[in-house]
């Protein structure tokens, strides 16, 4: 068969740079059963010019639910669709993991192949149009799930139909030895048991630095843990959440035994908002939901940690979404984060008058605040 891929996060995301592995997964399979795979480009996607000549069958996968493929193509009779993108249980905004279809066992636990966007990459750097460095995530990493699913069931996330952690992959399902790093793919590899730290010595043994892009679950944070991840190569930003302002506590435990391993690191923080987990959405909501974000960044400023705002998609329903795009242009940019307060940052933002006028304690209480202006003596 001649098989096509597409990858709707590529095709309609401008700057997206990180390969689907389920695809890579599908065309693995494919290709070592003989079958030839290509990716399929942004400009093949026309109705008039369409593949149905040139494919026997067609995969689409997309992991985000905002990214948008034609209707069109998924209602062909050669072309098959799935991923979190896709799915959603009834009444429900979001899909759920629980309710995603898998790809065959067969399939799943299929080397991936690591060279389906080669012919892309090669023609975006020869018509200049990108970089190398653009496509480190296709070229010099290995991806994969050691776990999958979290114990956690929070309820705005992807993972709340699931019960626990399982062992997902062993490393030899997906590390190439010719790649120099390993990005893994795990909700919550540290709420895995017993399992974590077998992972972590093999991953340690493979020589390769590796990270858990997803983040880890900082609350699980133990002695053991922080000194086996302070003697790791770990590669990039160490992520971590602070999802709920009601895990103040520990998690600003957690920093401080972070920090006594791992004194010069700056670990980030995603800060999810705009969810309303009883659904009410009310002013009383936005206004404490600003609240608990600038007391969450008041903790990291302390601790000199990173902040990357994580907005629920009904921030735009919130009767001040500038507000919101601008704590975003100022958390998730660490130059003009470590560098400015929110009144800095945001002083030529004519859109927050309104909000000056409507809220002045919250101004008068955070506004100034600032990373490294109050330093915890750890
Ligand atoms: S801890 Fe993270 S991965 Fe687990 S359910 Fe909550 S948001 Fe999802």
């Amino acid at each position: 068969m001649y098989i096509g891929m597409i990858d709707v996060e590529l095709i309609s995301r401008k700057h997206h740079n990180f390969p689907n592995l389920a695809l890579m997964k599908l065309s693995g399979y494919y290709k070592a059963l003989g079958h030839k795979v290509k990716l399929i480009s942004f400009e093949e996607l026309s109705p008039s010019a369409l593949f149905q000549s040139k494919y026997d069958k067609v995969f689409v996968s997309k992991v985000f639910t905002d990214s948008h493929i034609p209707k069109f193509i998924l209602k062909l009779p050669f072309v098959e669709y799935g991923g979190s993108g896709f799915f959603y249980e009834k009444g429900q905004k979001e899909p759920e993991y629980s309710k995603t279809p898998r790809l065959p066992d067969e399939i799943e636990h299929h080397f991936p192949d690591y060279h389906l966007y080669d012919e892309w990459i090669k023609n975006e750097i020869r018509f200049k149009r990108r970089q190398r460095k653009y496509f480190k995530n296709y070229l010099d990493y290995s991806i994969g799930f050691t776990t999958r699913g979290c114990f956690r069931q929070c309820s705005f996330c992807f993972n709340r139909g699931v019960k626990t952690v399982t062992l997902h992959s062993p490393l030899s399902e997906f590390v190439d030895e010719k790649r120099k790093k390993i990005i893994l793919l795990d909700d919550n590899v540290f709420g895995s048991g017993k399992y974590w730290e077998i992972i972590f010595k093999q991953l340690q043994e493979t020589k390769k630095p590796f990270c858990y892009n997803q983040g880890l679950d900082i609350r699980l944070l133990t002695e053991k843990k922080a000194k086996i991840l302070s003697e790791s190569k770990y590669d990039g930003d160490y992520i971590f959440a602070f999802d709920n302002y009601e895990d103040k506590e520990i998690i600003e435990e957690k920093i401080k035994l972070f920090k006594k391993y791992m004194p010069n690191k700056i670990p980030k923080f995603y800060i999810f908002c705009a969810f309303d987990k009883n659904n009410k959405y009310d002013d009383k909501f936005w206004e404490n939901d600003l609240v608990e974000i600038f007391e969450r960044l008041n903790i990291l400023m302390k601790y000199e940690c990173l902040p990357y705002i994580m907005k629920f998609e009904k921030w735009r329903k919130s009767p001040f979404p500038s507000f919101y795009m601008a704590l975003s242009g100022w958390c998730n940019v660490p130059a003009i984060f470590k560098k400015m307060s929110f009144m800095q940052a945001s002083k030529n933002n004519k859109s927050l008058l309104r909000f000056k006028m409507n809220f002045p304690n919250i101004i008068k209480k955070y506004f100034h605040l600032k990373y490294g202006l109050i330093k915890i003596k750890l």
